[in-house]
């Protein structure tokens, strides 16, 4: 089964979200569980995830990405910050336990100086504080593409993440245009990188893909995303990722820059592939 949907809006809620993905010719979709570049939240309503529940099922759409907001930092300098970024983190993951089943992805943090050892430390931390035993939504750390001190652009960093959780209920959400930015060859040798990924991290961690094209080079860990098919990737690069054997089933999600019409044309694109 292909999963293929977009970052979608969740303020009319999910259920009003999961009609607009299925409008658009979506099975699967993203949303930020709070104000992406802040930190507040929306009020919960148990009854909008509950109808969402049923129309996901009754849709046979795969899981849903939830994104945590790009302000959450679990590994920045300052102690009080810090804190309120794993309390922010903990709330998501309370409110996710709502839509059982789903996964919520996030950017593990920039160390800010501090060494990746010390921010990895602060982000095992935080999610062994806020992963309980039995949380029902798997908890998953996106590639990044290593501007500045971010962590996340080596499969090695993501896998001390995963070794220090000790958890199940983790995973990871691979991005193209990241990890092509991070230094990973997915235009020229895919096959290379996914063997690399199974060796460093294993590929049945792996729970769902960002599809995005990059504006920038190989290499360059500038985090750029472009329209599929207009960056460096091409086209021909996703033809191979959504026909992929060992990437069937998993949620795929596009953050390119463009509104509803764009997004519909692009999954028409992809599934046409
Ligand atoms: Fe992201
Ligand atoms: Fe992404
Ligand atoms: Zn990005």
């Amino acid at each position: 089964m292909r999963y293929l949907g977009c970052h979608l809006s969740a303020a009319s809620g999910f259920a009003a979200a999961v009609d607009t993905a299925k409008s658009i010719g979506a099975n699967t979709f993203a949303f930020f569980t709070r104000n992406p570049r802040g930190s507040k939240a929306k009020a919960e309503d148990a009854a909008d995830a509950a109808l969402a529940m049923d129309k996901l099922g009754n849709y046979g759409f795969g899981p849903l990405v939830a994104h945590g907001a790009y302000t959450m930092n679990l590994c920045t300098a300052d102690a009080d910050a810090r804190a309120f970024a794993a309390d922010i983190l903990a709330d998501d993951l309370r409110r996710m336990a709502a839509l059982p089943g789903n996964l919520y992805n996030f950017h593990p943090g920039s160390h800010v100086g501090q060494g990746e050892e010390a921010g990895i430390g602060y982000i095992v931390d935080a999610l062994k504080k806020a992963i309980a035993p039995g949380y029902p939504v798997t908890v998953l750390l996106e590639t990044m593409a290593g501007k500045g001190s971010e962590i996340g652009g080596s499969f090695e960093s993501l896998r001390a993440i995963i070794d220090g959780v000790g958890s199940n209920d983790i995973g990871v959400c691979l991005d193209t245009c990241h990890v092509y930015d991070a230094g990973y060859d997915i235009v020229n040798d895919l096959e290379g990188v996914l063997q690399e990924f199974d060796r460093v991290i294993g590929l049945h961690w792996l729970k769902a893909l960002h599809l995005n094209d990059s504006k920038n080079p190989f290499a360059s860990h500038k985090d750029r995303h472009e329209c599929i098919g207009k960056g460096s990737l091409g086209l021909e690069t996703f033809r191979a990722i959504v026909n992929h054997p060992a990437l069937q089933g998993l949620p795929m999600i596009l953050e390119t820059p463009n509104e509803l019409a764009g997004y519909q044309k692009e999954i028409e694109l992809l599934n046409s592939l």
